[in-house]
């Protein structure tokens, strides 16, 4: 059967796991100018079927030999990309949205490009291990960069991404050797599972790192301190940001002097808190977005030339910005506005927490009622005493719940409908 046509502007949706030449053909595509609409692999039908209606793809591609026959026809370009993929955000808050850069000219999106380079300072000397599932936003940007640098892209394990492996990712560590810089991007819960591991088999040498940035959830302040233990000074960073972009940049070492800091503004975007907290960030043409086939909600989300996911924080007089979770959690008890984060926040420094997530569930006489599930020792009673002493009433769980663990997203997100 002849291939069908294929033009400037369409979107192909990624099915299949990531790996190196999956990097290597999306860079193909955004050459070529054709939108790579990559899409969770292990995605069931029915989650197939919704993120497929929502970016209502051209073409749809599940086989590795596919996209690489489609990356053959785009031709051997080696200039900068001419247009961004169309991820799709993780879903945390209802429906996933496709997000649509498809009215960035080429040179807006070398610019962004370029832009990325210089923040990360990727060279050709870097090699970039690939932690997170790479239809993510953030590593296939961090994957690009680095082929466009003239890098190298390592996926543990050599072949298609699998779940992470705490094990694995250790054995390509020590594999990957001190010769080159290395690179990494993940999310919290990786370095979690990482340290863990490391608690038993030993730190494998990580001299050569020059970059480990973390972002999508909240860090325990233990793995934060860990994370400034075990890498090199000066390379370990977080980020805050979403699929839609990055807004803030904070090095490890600027959190230890103001902890649960996400960082000031990055080069280029100004951040603002409105009066009810919501946190709105400007951006240069080049980053500008909408929701594919979503008018209203891109009319939401700016104003102007900044926009807003939803979250909520505040801004120090430095312009460090501190986040206190987002619109949807917030939880309204008595007619007082509660933060998820802030009561989760002081729980863990109970020696027996190992997580906790905190939500509101409706309640008759409240309005919604502040519930806490939380993994490890601490009994309710030992736990309604903790809050006691450093919360307000409002504030205070009315209702401890044990779990096993917390169920999260790919992206380390806690599900907190999922709790409800
Ligand atoms: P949806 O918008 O569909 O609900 P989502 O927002 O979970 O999905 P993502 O774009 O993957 O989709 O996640 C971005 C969100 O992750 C941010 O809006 C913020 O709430 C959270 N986040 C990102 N970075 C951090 C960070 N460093 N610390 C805490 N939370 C973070």
């Amino acid at each position: 059967m002849p291939a069908p046509p294929l033009s400037p502007g369409d979107r192909v949706a990624l099915l299949l796991p990531g790996s190196t030449t999956y990097v290597e053909h999306v860079l193909a595509l955004l050459r070529a100018g054709i939108h790579p609409v990559p899409l969770d692999p292990r995605s069931t039908s029915r989650e197939r079927e919704r993120l497929l209606a929502v970016v209502d793809p051209h073409h749809v591609v599940e086989r590795a030999d596919d996209l690489a026959a489609l990356a053959a026809r785009c031709g051997a370009d080696h200039g900068p990309p001419r247009c961004r993929p169309m991820h799709c955000t993780s879903g945390t808050t209802g429906t996933p949205k496709g997000v649509d850069s498809g009215l960035l000219s080429p040179a807006d999106a070398a610019s962004l490009v370029a832009e990325e380079a210089d923040l990360w300072g990727f060279g050709p000397d870097d090699v970039n291990l690939v932690l997170s599932p790479l239809h993510h936003s953030a590593p296939l940007r961090f994957a690009l960069g680095t082929l466009l640098a003239g890098g190298r892209v390592v996926v543990p394990g050599g072949g298609e991404q699998r779940a992470f492996d705490a094990a694995e990712v250790t054995e390509t560590i020590r594999g990957l050797g001190t010769a080159r810089p290395v690179t990494m991007f993940c999310v919290p819960t990786h370095l979690q599972r990482l340290f863990a591991h490391w608690d038993a088999v030993g730190v494998p040498d990580t001299s050569a790192f020059r970059l480990v940035a973390h972002a999508g959830a909240p860090c325990p302040p233990a793995v934060k301190r860990r994370l400034l233990e075990l890498f090199p000074a000066g390379s370990t960073w977080e980020f805050y940001g979403s699929t839609e972009g990055q807004f803030t940049a904070c090095r490890s070492e600027e959190w230890l002097e103001r902890p649960g800091t996400v960082g000031r503004a990055r080069p280029g975007r100004r951040l603002r808190v409105a009066d009810d907290g919501t946190i709105w960030c400007t951006v240069p043409r080049h980053a500008r977005f909408g929701y594919f086939g979503d008018p209203d909600r891109t009319a939401e989300a700016w104003q102007g030339d900044a926009f807003t996911v939803g979250d909520l924080g505040r801004l120090d007089d430095a312009g460090y910005l501190f986040l206190d979770g987002r619109r949807e959690d917030l939880i309204i008890t008595g007619g007082v506005n509660v933060y998820p984060v802030e009561v989760e926040n002081a729980l863990r420094e109970h020696p027996g927490v190992h997580d906790v997530a905190v939500f509101g569930v409706p309640d008759d006489h409240w309005g919604q009622r502040v519930c806490a599930a939380v993994v490890g020792t601490a009994s309710a009673e030992e736990l309604d005493g903790f809050a006691r002493s450093r919360l307000s009433p409002p504030k205070r769980p009315k209702e401890f719940r044990p779990v096993p663990d917390l169920p999260r997203t790919a992206t380390g997100k806690v599900r907190r409908s999922e709790l409800q």
